[in-house]
């Protein structure tokens, strides 16, 4: 009999592990999402920026289904003539206070293999972005831009064509494991699957809850905010402009950077959301399920001073301007508009400390993605080989 796998969550993960489940173990896949298209939160709302890899922990399962990801990513773009263009990168050093943190992540990317790194003087940087200023930079020329809702929408078709479906306006209500498998309420409908894979995003918790796996850590949704450039502002920014990340968060800090479209944004900050959907300041849904969380009180205790900076800039425009004019000195507020923003799930433990890994957790016949934040848009495909090979084979 044909194996039967439902993956709750039509985001850029899901659908990959959807189309990698149904084309190399031929199962008869189902996704089951509750918006009414694939992509709606936060594979519809980041940076569209493919990371080559520089920032995470050699040996991590970021740092090698990042690099893997890649290189499945621009190959499926090429093959579906998707946009995928390496417009390159520059982490810019802005103050020689930064220089030793930029050495540590010349050094980490090239330990992850990420090519053509290069170390530029403030001279060597402006010759690739000429209107940037710093001490110093990296340039990654293969990081690249795509259009990750393209990317999502086509693993649908893949999905279909390979005799799956993705029942749209099927929100998961209630989850049974039974001798035989997993039941699945969803919608209207009722399904009967042997297996199910939970990549549900910032629902993750509702979902696993339903399953009856709680786990031992919890999402966090973070309102990352962005801003359009105006105009000739956009000349400014030839590809993608980034500062050296503060190593206590796993978020990259507010960058520039361009979109397939032309585009280019200037963001996220990093705000703590009153909703896991909160995407507005007004959205407060979730806020007293979020602080019931021990770990988000003890976060918010460990990086209180953090968070205030995070909120001025969101709330007052020149403080967000400022942030991107430490690089590029040109832009004013005048030449930002607001743009939609996204809501980041990171997984937060109960001692507070935010997850920096991917995470999977294998539950009998129930796979629960925990933790899939940046990069998991780049590394979608490799993750999806990952979890294939994890989703436990089958007993019939
Ligand atoms: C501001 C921001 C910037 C980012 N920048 C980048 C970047 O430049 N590069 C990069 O690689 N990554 C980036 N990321 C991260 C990347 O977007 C995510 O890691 C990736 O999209 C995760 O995909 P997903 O499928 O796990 O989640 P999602 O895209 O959020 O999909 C989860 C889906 O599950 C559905 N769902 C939830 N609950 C239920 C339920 N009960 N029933 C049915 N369906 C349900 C949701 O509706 C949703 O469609 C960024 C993220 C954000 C927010």
């Amino acid at each position: 009999m044909t194996e039967k796998i439902g993956v709750v969550g039509a985001g850029i993960v899901g659908l990959a592990v959807a189309r990698e489940l149904a084309a190399t173990r031929g199962a008869e896949v189902t996704v089951l999402e509750k918006e009414g298209r694939v992509g709606a939160h936060q594979t519809g709302h980041n940076s569209g920026v493919v990371h080559a890899g520089i920032y995470y922990p050699p040996g991590s399962l970021k740092a090698r289904l990042c690099r893997e990801g890649v290189a499945l990513l621009k190959e499926y773009c090429a093959r579906h003539a998707l946009p995928y263009e390496e417009v390159g990168k520059l982490v810019v050093a802005a103050t020689r206070a930064e220089r030793p943190r930029l050495a540590a992540l010349a050094e980490r990317a090239r330990a992850n293999g990420v090519p053509g790194i290069t170390e530029l003087d403030a001279l060597g940087l402006r010759e690739v972005e000429p209107h940037a200023v710093g001490v110093a930079a990296i340039h990654s020329p293969r990081t690249a831009i795509a259009d990750f809702p393209a990317v999502a929408r086509r693993l649908a078709l893949d999905v279909a064509e390979l005799g799956g479906s993705v029942r749209l306006r099927h929100p998961v209500r209630g989850i049974r494991e039974t001798s035989r498998g997993v039941e699945v309420v969803a919608g209207t409908g009722r399904f009967a699957f042997d297996r199910l894979v939970v990549c549900a995003g910032l629902g993750t918790d509702a979902v696993a809850a339903m399953a009856g796996r709680p786990g031992s850590v919890r999402i966090v949704p973070f309102r990352g905010e962005y801003y359009a450039l105006r105009g000739a502002a956009r000349d400014l920014v030839r590809g993608l402009i980034y500062p050296v990340p503060d190593p206590r968060y796993p978020f990259l800090g507010v960058h520039l950077t361009r979109h397939v479209g032309g585009e280019v944004l200037v963001g996220p900050n990093a705000v703590l959301a009153g909703a896991y959907e909160g995407y507005t300041w007004r959205n407060f849904r979730n806020f007293p399920q979020i602080l019931a969380w021990p770990g988000t009180l003890r976060m918010a205790r460990r990086h209180w001073r953090t968070g205030v900076k995070e909120v001025y800039g969101s709330l007052v425009k020149s403080a967000f301007a400022e942030a991107a004019r430490r690089y590029v000195p040109e832009l004013t507020a005048d030449d930002l508009r607001r743009a939609a923003g996204g809501v980041r799930a990171q997984a937060v433990a109960r001692d507070g400390s935010l997850v920096d890994d991917f995470a999977v957790d294998v539950h009998g016949n129930v796979v629960l993605v925990r933790n899939a934040p940046s990069p998991a848009a780049t590394s979608s495909l490799a993750i999806a080989q990952h979890i294939a090979g994890i989703v436990p084979a089958p007993s019939r």
